[in-house]
């Protein structure tokens, strides 16, 4: 490999694997380095050093993780590893000993500190200029804004906690700063992101901050109504049905923030959600999604669940179907129960065969499919605003209100000459199948 020359500019490679939460550490970490004068390069030959952001979650992902490793070491020779994986023991160690530094998540300054010894940082304070909403990996128009880091949860089936750490609030002036600045910069949505989103503050004891001057508790529904006076799209991810979020679902109804409660509910079965120390019971869960469409009744609700928990009988796997009969939820992932290594629910007894736990899926998605194909019809013939993600001569690709970008369906938008990607649109909708939907450009926005 190549050394750089005498006064050249050091060029750091980088390969993001992961989830959101990952996304936002590599940002994070790109920032950085373009603000010290790094220059991101585009290759590994072009690279002086590489960084692997990586994700260990599930076994899938650990391998995926180990083999961009090996690539990186293997095309360019001098890697730093960093995220999740790294958290897990000596496992990068183990596979690749020639990396040269190993992080957790979350861990900018280690990863700062390790380049700077491997890869001296420049002195031209030309190139220390960075814009200041930082350096993204989402297209101009929607950012993920991280609020917080780890969880004070102990889901049995989970091993972020043990990985991330207990929940650490960001500081509510400096979330509001970056949101502001990725406005400024041109974002028309906001993706709201951490573990537990609804715990955002509890680790601090909703402690008042200050944003322009005001103060401004560290606390969810604040936070939420600050980033709706923005004049953008906020949408919140990873929400538990805990009382206070009774509130947010008000300023979804006043328009404040978008009508979306991304829950993860995980299961039905009182006993199974026990067995996964979930903090909330199906029970109330049901109740809750009632009463939340009662207040809000465009509200999309999206969660995802796991079949196959061990112990998972049949009579509790349909409890579960029918969870999602009498729910009615708009957008649904199905996992099948991946024993993650670390996980305490691994030690529990009647772990559930592959193929029933893939038939389970089979069967979830299903129904789940004929749910959302039914909810997605009733939306035939309305105009819903869209933000338009990709613009081609077939016409556009948008997102509505109920679709966060990646996990969620779209809306196919016929050919029109006002459509631009990163704009809004009105568009009339023409037709729905299970999980996207078809329109046409009724009016600009
Ligand atoms: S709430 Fe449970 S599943 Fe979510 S990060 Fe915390 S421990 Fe893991």
């Amino acid at each position: 490999m190549r050394a750089p020359a005498r006064g050249a500019i050091p060029r750091v490679g980088f390969v993001s694997l992961g989830c959101p939460k990952a996304l936002v550490d590599s940002e994070r970490i790109l920032t950085e380095l373009r603000a010290e004068g790094y220059v991101v390069a585009p290759s590994y030959a072009d690279a002086d050093l590489v960084v692997v952001n990586t994700c260990g979650f599930i076994d899938a992902a650990v391998e995926e993780s180990l083999e961009a490793i090996g690539e990186a070491l293997a095309e360019n020779g001098k890697v730093i590893v960093t995220g999740c994986l790294g958290a897990k023991g000596s496992v990068v160690k183990d596979a690749h000993p020639r990396v040269l530094a190993v992080t957790g998540p979350h861990a900018t300054d280690e990863v700062m500190r390790a380049v700077h010894k491997h890869l001296p940082r420049p002195h031209d304070p030309y190139t220390d200029l960075v814009p200041p909403q930082g350096i993204r990996l989402t297209p101009k128009h929607y950012a993920y804004l991280k609020i917080a880091e780890g969880c004070n949860h102990r889901c049995t089936f989970c091993i972020i906690p043990a990985m991330r750490g207990d929940l650490v609030s960001r500081p509510v002036g400096d979330v509001m700063q970056e949101a502001e600045n990725l406005v400024k910069s041109g974002v028309r949505e906001l993706l709201v992101i951490s573990q537990d989103t609804s715990a955002y503050g509890v680790d601090i004891k909703y402690r008042t901050g200050f944003w322009g001057g005001r103060p401004l508790k560290t606390k969810m529904l604040d936070l939420a109504a600050a980033l709706g006076g923005l004049g953008v799209w906020v949408r919140l991810h990873y929400v538990y049905p805990y009382p206070h979020v009774d509130d947010v679902i008000e300023l979804m109804a006043d328009g404040k923030i978008l009508p979306y409660l991304d829950v993860p509910f995980q299961h039905a079965s009182p006993r199974i959600l026990k067995a996964m120390k979930r903090p909330a019971n199906a029970e109330n869960n049901l109740t809750r999604v009632k009463q939340w469409r009662s207040v809000c009744p465009d509200l999309t609700v999206r969660s995802t669940f796991i079949v196959g928990f061990p112990g998972e009988t049949e009579a509790e796997f349909e409890q579960l179907l029918e969870f999602l009969e009498e729910a009615q939820l708009d957008r649904v992932g199905c996992f099948p129960y991946s024993p993650v290594e670390g996980a305490t629910a691994n030690a529990l007894a009647n772990h559930v065969p592959e193929p029933v736990k893939e038939e389970r899926k089979a069967r979830f998605m299903a129904t789940q499919e004929k749910i959302s194909a039914r909810r997605l019809q009733k939306k035939v013939g309305k105009t819903l605003t869209v933000l338009v993600d990709s613009v081609s001569e077939d016409g556009a690709i948008a997102r509505s209100a109920a679709d966060a970008p990646e996990i969620d369906g779209v809306v196919h938008v016929a050919p029109h000459a006002s459509l631009k990607q990163g704009e809004f649109a009105e568009v009339r909708i023409t037709a729905a199948d299970t999980h996207d939907l078809e329109g046409r450009v009724a009016a600009k926005r």
